[in-house]
């Protein structure tokens, strides 16, 4: 093992007992996350104190072992695999909502709360967490701000940096600070709660959350458009927003998508259809919703859609249902799935689109496309088979020159879902030589041990842009030791 008994020992004396595993059945649940990667990790630890996580930290900082800081695992990144073994910090018994001020309509939470049980107490207030990710019964407050995940209700509302006040952090030293606030407004010094926000785990160990909350929208109003022709949807996401109105939700999803779903679910979906929006408004007063809503319809209609309105909150719940569910259906299609996350301006996802399904096409892959389309921010997904040598080259291919689509339209690699391991060979793509050199410079400065999820974000091969497909086999996932220790960023 590469981490010492005497560790172990030492970890005991800090944490429980029970929140210590080195058991390889244990150690096996821990070394997966929403993508095919796998590799095992030595030791999982779960504190359920600050103190706790920073008694582990300086441990872990002393003998330079590699801590992999984890949620619900949800991340499509490959951003919670313990590459380098070590320690996995699994932050899921910190769970508590702490406080939920009404006044100052705010709420302060434990890493480890699921995002969905936060927007649920809050509802008990009539108070809104906007930030929706599709993953929200697993995901946590700690993994969606380390990720800045985004998700349905964007367009209106703003990603999770929008709501995130103040945290408490750790860092991989050990030392315990407080960054940003319970104020609205606040230019006291660096933004430091601003710069964790995305920072995937390797700057610090976020432990206690301060979020903006805001008045649940009285009214809400769903539609769902089928589109004979994928440009027509795709045209008419840019014809919304010029037209003035900005829904919370403007979902896409193309034609395999929405046959996999209605496979899955069964609601009634049109399958005819090359692809359909979802438009969710919501507000304060009945009529101007229903205005809106007539003015966007129009919109629709005249880009050839058919226009079906939910008569009732239990329709609308299922089209957002069958939203939701598009990734796991997916599944049944193909053992693997590369679930892709570029960001591009709005006025780019026609074109963006069309070049997702010429790349499809041309590498002959199946390649489901949905997303976040009024925020620019498409999901192409691409299905394969990790055992088939052929399809994964043509996975490879097709992945780069998707990278390569987005920012030849203006828009950069991921939008929500982050770098991890999987795209950090494509970093220096979007991110130009001066801008790496200082993200480089801020790890080395939080972390001059690189002990906080190495590996992640900055390329590690030799400027080979390939995702790791094969990591389980070469990885720590085959049991054999590995030197923990993790060279620092150069
Ligand atoms: C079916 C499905 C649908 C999804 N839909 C969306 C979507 O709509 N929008 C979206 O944005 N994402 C989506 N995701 C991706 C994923 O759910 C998000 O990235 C989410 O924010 C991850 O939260 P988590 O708690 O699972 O974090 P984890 O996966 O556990 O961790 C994610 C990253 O954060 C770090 N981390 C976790 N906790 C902490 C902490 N306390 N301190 C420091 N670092 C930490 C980890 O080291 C890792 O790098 C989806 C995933 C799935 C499987």
């Amino acid at each position: 093992m590469a981490i010492s008994e005497a560790v172990v020992r030492e970890l005991r004396t800090v944490l429980d007992d029970g929140d210590v595993l080195v058991e390889r059945a244990d150690l096996i649940a821990y070394s997966i996350d929403g993508t095919w990667l796998e590799a095992r990790p030595d030791c999982v630890v779960a504190p359920r104190t600050v103190q706790q996580v920073s008694a582990v930290l300086r441990i872990a900082d002393r003998e330079r072992i590699p801590v992999v800081p984890r949620g619900g695992a949800s991340n499509l990144s490959g951003g919670t695999i313990p590459e380098r073994g070590g320690i996995v910090l699994n932050l899921a018994q910190m769970n508590q909502i702490r406080e939920i001020d009404t006044g100052n309509l705010l709420a302060v939470v434990e890493p480890g709360v699921l995002t969905y049980d936060l927007q649920s107490a809050v509802r008990k207030h009539n108070l809104y967490y906007p930030p929706d990710p599709s993953s929200l019964h697993q995901s946590t407050i700690g993994g969606n701000v380390a990720e800045n995940a985004g998700g349905l209700r964007c367009l209106k509302y703003g990603v999770t940096t929008k709501y995130v006040l103040g945290l408490q952090y750790v860092t991989a030293a050990g030392a315990v600070g407080r960054a940003g606030g319970r104020v609205i407004k606040n230019v006291t010094g660096y933004q430091l709660d601003q710069l964790l926000v995305g920072s995937e785990g390797t700057l610090a160990v976020i432990t206690e959350i301060v979020l903006r909350l805001v008045p649940y929208p009285a009214y809400k109003r769903t539609a769902l458009a089928a589109f004979p022709t994928l440009e027509g949807a795709s045209q008419t996401v840019v014809d919304v927003t010029a037209a003035g109105v900005v829904p919370p939700a403007l979902e896409l999803m193309d034609r395999s998508a929405v046959t996999v779903v209605e496979e899955y679910l069964h609601i009634g979906l049109p399958t005819d259809a090359e692809a359909i929006l979802l438009v969710e408004l919501d507000g304060g007063h009945e009529g101007a919703i229903e205005e809106e809503m007539k003015r966007i319809t129009a919109i629709l209609e005249q880009n050839g859609a058919t226009v079906r309105l939910a008569k009732d909150d239990s329709e609308s719940d299922d089209l957002w249902l069958a939203r939701r569910s598009v990734s796991p259906a997916t599944a049944q299609l193909r053992p693997n799935k590369l679930g892709e996350d570029v960001s591009v301006p709005r006025s780019a996802v026609p074109a963006m689109i069309r070049r997702c399904r010429e790349i499809a096409a041309r590498y002959d892959l199946l390649m489901p496309v949905w997303g976040h389309a009024g925020d620019g921010n498409i999901h192409p997904n691409l299905l394969f088979d990790r055992r088939d040598l052929d399809e994964v080259e043509r996975l490879q291919l097709a992945a780069a020159e998707i990278f390569e689509a987005a920012v030849e339209l203006g828009g950069t690699l991921s939008g929500e879902q982050g770098i991890g391991l999987l795209k950090r060979e494509f970093l220096g793509l979007a991110v130009d030589p001066t801008s790496i050199a200082v993200m480089k410079a801020v790890k080395r400065a939080l972390d001059p041990n690189n002990i906080l999820n190495p590996g992640k974000i900055f390329p590690e091969g030799e400027g080979t842009r390939r995702i790791p497909v094969q990591l389980a086999l070469s990885g720590h996932g085959a049991g054999e030791a590995v030197n923990a220790s993790a060279p620092p960023v150069s």
